[in-house]
């Protein structure tokens, strides 16, 4: 189950495990809503008891708690699915291989006993009918060698394209493992993993590196008045949007609920505003229909924030940073763009 449930009983499913959330204080972060209707639905049963025991021993989970969860029932059980069977399929291959090997080094043997008797004989055969009999062996031991070896050959192609298939396979897992299924766009794992490189490449090459954090205004409003699954539609639409006018080096990434950030390796602030801009914009000017009924949901926007990498910040420090922007995109009256104060910005450098 990835979390979302159409029928009537997956919505009665999808209340229960939000009210469980909502009762535990839990965060509801797709990762945090997957757990929980595992939970709810009883299709886990691994992960069932786990959750039990906590909550009958410790009556919380914390976000530790729940990550750790996440990635052993559902990003880590996945990858270790696909790993253990590529690696079966991997020495049942190589298994066959080295067979065909053995069998080619036996009739390698078996040639050369050939050739050594052939060459013994030659001083005694005397008439024709011996030397035909002798050229007649010659040829179907080296028409065995021959076919032998086209065999290896053949075998060996198979084995590589059996391999690069087992290595697409696992690419692909390790993509969808830092993919966010109900948008496409990368998770909250891929994201931490962009700006710890975005970060690296600051600190040695002194290139700047910038941050957008984006989250949808009153979204537990239109939740609540449209449902969850109009909800998802308007998740994936700012999604999208994010991603349309980003360029292909920055990292989209919904890193919560309806909550998206941007990395933007070597970009200053002034690109990072532009881009966070656009998004604005664009949220804010289209009108929006319920797919299922075509009803006109009217506009929804977003509040965002902008931040420029500091040299010498923590990864940490720099989403505080930006969270304190967005937060005062809220403050402010939402549907805007923060970014840092540049006279701020110069005070604490020279402070
Ligand atoms: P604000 O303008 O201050 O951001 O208000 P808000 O209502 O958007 O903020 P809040 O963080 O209180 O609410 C976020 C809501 O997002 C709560 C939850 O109902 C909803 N949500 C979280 N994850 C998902 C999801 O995966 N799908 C849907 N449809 N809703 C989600
Ligand atoms: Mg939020
Ligand atoms: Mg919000």
């Amino acid at each position: 189950m990835n979390g979302r449930l159409n029928t009537a009983e997956g919505h009665e499913l999808a209340k229960k495990a939000l009210d469980l959330m909502a009762d535990l204080s839990v965060p509801p972060t797709p990762q945090n809503y997957s757990i929980f209707t595992a939970y709810s639905s009883d299709s886990l049963p691994e992960l069932c008891e786990v959750l039990q025991t906590q909550l009958d021993d410790v009556g919380s989970v914390d976000a530790a708690f729940l990550e750790e969860l996440y990635d052993r029932f559902f990003t880590f059980k996945r990858i270790q699915d696909v790993v253990l069977s590529t690696g079966g399929a991997m020495s049942r291959e190589l298994g066959a291989v080295v067979k065909t090997l053995e069998a080619a080094e036996r009739d390698t043997a078996a040639y050369g006993e050939a050739l050594a008797g052939a060459s013994g004989q030659l001083d005694k055969a005397t008439d024709a009918q011996t030397f035909k009999k002798m050229v007649e062996g010659l040829v179907a031991a080296t028409a065995r060698m021959q076919r032998r070896s086209r065999e290896l050959e053949k075998r060996l192609q198979e084995t590589s394209s059996e391999v690069d298939q087992l290595r697409t396979n696992l690419e692909k897992v390790r993509e969808e493992a830092m993919t966010d299924a109900l948008t496409g766009v990368a998770n909250r794992k891929r994201f931490d993993e962009a700006l710890r490189r975005a970060r690296r490449g600051a600190e040695m090459r002194s290139v700047p590196f910038s941050l957008i954090l984006c989250d949808i205004d009153h979204f537990k409003r239109f939740n609540d008045t449209w449902g969850h699954q109009t909800g998802d539609q308007i998740i994936r639409f700012v999604a999208a949007c994010l991603s349309r006018f980003s360029k292909e080096h920055h990292v989209v990434a919904r890193y919560g609920g309806e909550e998206f950030g941007i990395v933007l390796p070597n970009a200053k602030l002034e690109e990072a505003k532009q881009i966070a801009e656009r998004v604005r914009v664009t949220v804010e000017s289209k009108r929006l229909l319920r797919k299922s009924t075509n009803e006109d949901l009217g506009h929804i926007t977003v509040s965002l924030g902008c931040s420029e990498y500091t040299t010498g910040e923590s990864i940490e420090q720099l989403i505080e940073r930006c969270d304190v922007n967005l937060y005062k995109s809220k403050q402010e009256g939402r549907n805007r763009t923060t970014a840092d104060d540049p006279k701020a910005a110069s005070k604490a450098a020279a402070a």
